[in-house]
């Protein structure tokens, strides 16, 4: 049973915020003993999204991919005493411009290629979700 009028559209909004964050902080032991000062992560252009909805500011579900959280984490880290300085090398490209260059330059690669958060194996082949903030954020995209 819908809570809302009839006529209103069911927004659903991505749970699972956090996912870059876990790997994030899962390798900042390593980063720290090893006196690491560059934490590059693979996040594109089109991930940095920053809007508005009903006056609450978000982030489109990717706020842990987009260079706001680069820029945050990179504060964090400093404020810490760690010289850490978290970013992305693919950040000037969009998601399309890497689909294509892979697709042009590197077809072998392409085809081994996802964008998932919660990739499954299905016999000797790794499928997406279809479900996850980074599957829903690519389908809209195409
Ligand atoms: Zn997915």
């Amino acid at each position: 049973m819908s809570m809302l009028p009839e006529g209103n559209a069911v927004v659903y909004y991505p749970i699972r915020l956090w996912t870059v964050s876990v790997f994030l902080f899962g390798a900042l032991p390593l980063l720290r003993k090893r006196e690491i000062s560059h934490l590059v992560i693979g996040d594109e252009y089109d991930a940095s999204v920053r809007t508005s909805s009903k006056g609450i500011t978000h982030y489109d579900g990717l706020y842990d991919q987009s260079r706001y959280f680069d820029n945050s984490l990179s504060r964090y880290y400093l404020r810490k005493g760690w010289s850490i300085n978290q970013f992305s090398i693919l950040r000037q490209l969009s998601e399309m411009l890497i689909e294509k260059t892979l697709v042009e330059r590197y077809p072998d690669l392409q085809t081994l290629q996802m964008s998932c958060h919660a990739a499954h194996k299905e016999g000797e082949k790794v499928l997406p979700c279809g479900k996850c903030e980074k599957c829903r954020h690519s389908s809209f995209r195409i």
